[in-house]
């Protein structure tokens, strides 16, 4: 049983965890699971869950655990799963990181890989204020780093927007409570066979999936 590929994306807001999660499910073969999407899909939805949700996301805060680990129990005994699953934004606390390995070790699973991130703060707020992202595919771009070919445009046609959390006033909170919450989920699977760190603040899109391929093959 020990041949599924699960897959911990780790790193701050705007590290790029998307956009390579997007990349990654066509080669590992595996869904992508963003817990930030999921939240995202319960708000548009008007559902209970997404009202309660938004609360915290409009702020930059983090989403109370028990909301999000039901959610992702839910996900991860999916079909699609059978084979392994790409974790984007989850865990975002040692909390949900020890949730995360019950969940595993009661369905007889196992992490695979933990890659992390590593993007200093003043790239992270100058990339998630230009990010933009398609209305209908979800393609990620940035207005000047990985610009669309015509303005407001993807490729497929969609129409594309800006986060509304991806104002500077919520960016720099969402990084405070990253260093607060989330960096410690790096010392938790550090130093385990299984983590891997790519240094991704000088390197573009293809050199930084260069690497996840490499880790995640
Ligand atoms: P993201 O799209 O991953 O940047 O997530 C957007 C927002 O959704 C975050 O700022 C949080 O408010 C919430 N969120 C997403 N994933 C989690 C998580 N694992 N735990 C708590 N809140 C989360």
């Amino acid at each position: 049983m020990a041949n599924e590929k699960i897959i911990v994306l780790l790193g701050p807001p705007g590290c790029g965890k998307g956009t390579q999660a997007k990349m990654m499910v066509k080669d590992v073969g595996v869904p992508q699971i963003s817990t930030g999407d999921m939240l995202r899909e319960q708000r548009s939805a008007g559902t209970d869950l997404g009202r309660k949700a938004s609360e915290y996301m409009d702020k930059g805060e983090l989403v109370p655990d028990e909301l999000i680990l039901d959610m992702v129990k839910d996900r991860i005994r999916k079909p699609d799963c059978k084979t392994g699953f790409i974790l984007d934004g989850f865990p975002r606390t040692v909390r949900q990181a020890a949730a995360l390995d019950k969940m595993l070790g009661g369905l007889g699973l196992a992490l695979w890989r933990v890659i992390y991130f590593d993007v200093p703060d003043d790239e992270i707020v100058r990339r998630l204020t230009g990010r933009r992202s398609c209305k209908a595919c979800g393609k990620i771009y940035h207005i000047i780093f990985n610009p669309p070919h015509s303005e407001g445009k993807c490729a497929c046609g969609g129409e594309l927007l800006q986060r509304p959390d991806d104002n500077e006033k919520v960016v720099k909170e969402r990084l405070k409570v990253y260093i607060k919450d989330t960096a410690p989920v790096i010392d938790y699977y550090g130093g385990k066979g299984k983590f891997f760190k790519i240094e991704g603040g000088n390197m573009g899109i293809e050199q930084v999936y260069a690497k996840v391929k490499e880790i995640a093959a």
